[in-house]
């Protein structure tokens, strides 16, 4: 039953979800701009100026991460249902996040295969980024990322699998939850729930294995686009092999 409720009210959150990332955006920029104002006071000693300045800093900081989580790859334009590359869309993704893993000494390792699923682009990016970021912050002093692509019952298979600090059976219940992070000020505890949402749009599911420790294993099942007749020769050939 307690799953159930948990499960419930991550629902109910994904729901509100475009309402809600403007408010989470406001927050932190009302807060920095409050600190702001009292640094125009006259009497300010050194140590509260240099206070208050750090914790504006710190609510910029909280704004941007929430931009990460929701709306990397936001356009103006209104978004689309198409045919996706899981290939080239993970590739998009490792590209853009190069930088993060090359200073977490972070290898990454990958084994795609270009299935065609059926979504909105944006949305499938910002979905594996939040995966693959989790990951990388995972792994603070190096470690491998691997991305494994596969096809299991007419369903393209995602694996991100990490070498970094794992998650007990506690923290993988809560994962998904809205504001739940272990990353103190640097975490939002969106990303998650953001995942979540996105396959669940999707018509996909989302597996979560992990040990402290040892690593963390995160399997997407989304539905392949078509029937074999309708794929590639390329994606046939493919499937074929598998
Ligand atoms: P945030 O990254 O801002 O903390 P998320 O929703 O992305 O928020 O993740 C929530 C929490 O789940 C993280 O703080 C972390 O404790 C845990 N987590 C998620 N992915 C991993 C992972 N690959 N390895 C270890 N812990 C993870
Ligand atoms: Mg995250």
């Amino acid at each position: 039953l307690r799953k159930r409720i948990i499960r419930a009210e991550k629902m109910e959150a994904v729901s509100h979800l475009a309402a809600s990332i403007s408010h989470e955006i406001r927050n932190p920029l009302t807060a920095a701009r409050g600190f702001m104002q009292l640094l125009e006071q006259h009497h300010l000693s050194p140590e509260k100026r240099k206070q208050y300045v750090r914790i504006a800093i710190e609510e910029l900081d909280r704004a941007e991460a929430i931009i990460t989580d929701y709306l990397t790859f936001a356009k103006p334009a209104p978004e689309s249902i198409e045919k996706l590359n899981v290939k080239t869309e993970i590739e998009r993704v490792i590209d853009l996040l190069r930088p993060l893993a090359n200073m977490n000494s972070v290898e990454v390792k990958t084994t795609l295969a270009p299935f065609t699923i059926i979504g909105e682009r944006e949305k499938f990016r910002q979905c594996l980024l939040n995966i693959m970021k989790n990951a990388i912050e995972a792994m603070p002093n190096g470690g491998v990322l691997q991305i494994y692509v596969s096809i299991e019952k007419q369903h393209v298979l995602i694996r991100i699998t990490d070498t970094g600090i794992g998650m007990t059976k506690e923290q993988i219940e809560r994962l998904g939850e809205p504001y739940f992070t272990t990353k103190g000020i640097k975490g939002t505890g969106l990303g998650m729930m953001v995942v979540y949402r996105i396959i669940e749009s999707m018509n996909g599911t989302i597996h979560i294995k992990s040990e402290i420790h040892k690593g963390t294993e995160v399997s997407i099942y989304l539905p392949l686009s078509s029937n074999l007749h309708d794929l590639t020769n390329e994606e046939k050939k493919l499937f074929m092999a598998l």
